[in-house]
């Protein structure tokens, strides 16, 4: 499908379908170098942006329903992850606001927002075992992607391939940011959950796009 509005709202129902069925296991990897909550506040965050999709002009925008997004995870979601993603989506409806269609580009300056926007406010670098880790590689990726000729729904694979690859390299990190920096070496073999999270959202913008 194009990258319009009807995609956007897709991409909202498959993360909250998404992030309800692996709530459980971002949990236990929360609870393993956290407190535990991550799946729980991601999964009450996209149930309560599914809710007010309702609300949605029928021709909405990318744009409208990223913000819906970043409003709502704001407003509803507690601890590092809610202000973080909800200043992911908020950058990144910015940065395609306007747009009906996302072309490579656009795909691109979207993921380019969001990462930096996360940056702005959470001051990660990469391999400080964040969810940086999974967003940096996944930009990098869309980047080549578009550069070599690839349409928007190619990119959006290449950026989730390349999150999914990012979230599993913050295994042997030590974290120097968020609660899992508490545990200086003792987070080593775990799996940054916030990381895990974006792999699955970007999966879920990639499916949406290919179908
Ligand atoms: P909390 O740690 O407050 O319970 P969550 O469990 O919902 O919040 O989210 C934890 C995730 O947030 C981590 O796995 C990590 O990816 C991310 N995170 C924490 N601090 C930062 C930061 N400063 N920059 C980027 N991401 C961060
Ligand atoms: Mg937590
Ligand atoms: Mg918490």
């Amino acid at each position: 499908m194009g990258l319009d509005g009807a995609w956007a709202r897709a991409w909202l129902e498959t993360s909250a379908a998404v992030v309800a069925e692996h709530r459980v296991e971002l949990i236990t990897l929360d609870r393993a170098i956290g407190d535990g909550d991550h799946g729980e506040n991601l999964d009450r965050g996209f149930q309560a942006a599914l809710a007010k999709a309702g609300d949605l002009a029928p021709d909405t925008t990318p744009a409208d329903v990223l913000k819906l997004i970043a409003t709502t995870l704001i407003s509803t979601v507690g601890g590092a992850a809610g202000p973080l993603f909800g200043t992911a989506y908020l950058k990144a409806a910015g940065a395609v606001a306007g747009s009906d269609d996302l072309d490579a580009d656009a795909v691109v300056t979207l993921l380019t927002a969001a990462r930096d926007g996360i940056v702005l406010r959470g001051k990660a670098e990469p391999g400080d075992k964040t969810m940086i880790d999974a967003w940096t590689p996944a930009v990098d990726a869309a980047a080549a992607a578009r550069d070599a000729g690839a349409g928007p729904a190619a990119v959006l694979v290449a950026a989730a391939a390349a999150a999914e690859g990012g979230a599993i390299a913050t295994d042997p990190l030590v974290a120097r940011k968020g609660r899992a920096s508490y545990l200086g070496e003792r987070a080593i073999g775990h799996r940054d959950p916030g990381a895990a999270s974006t792999a699955l959202l970007l999966r879920a913008a990639a499916d949406v796009a290919g179908e």
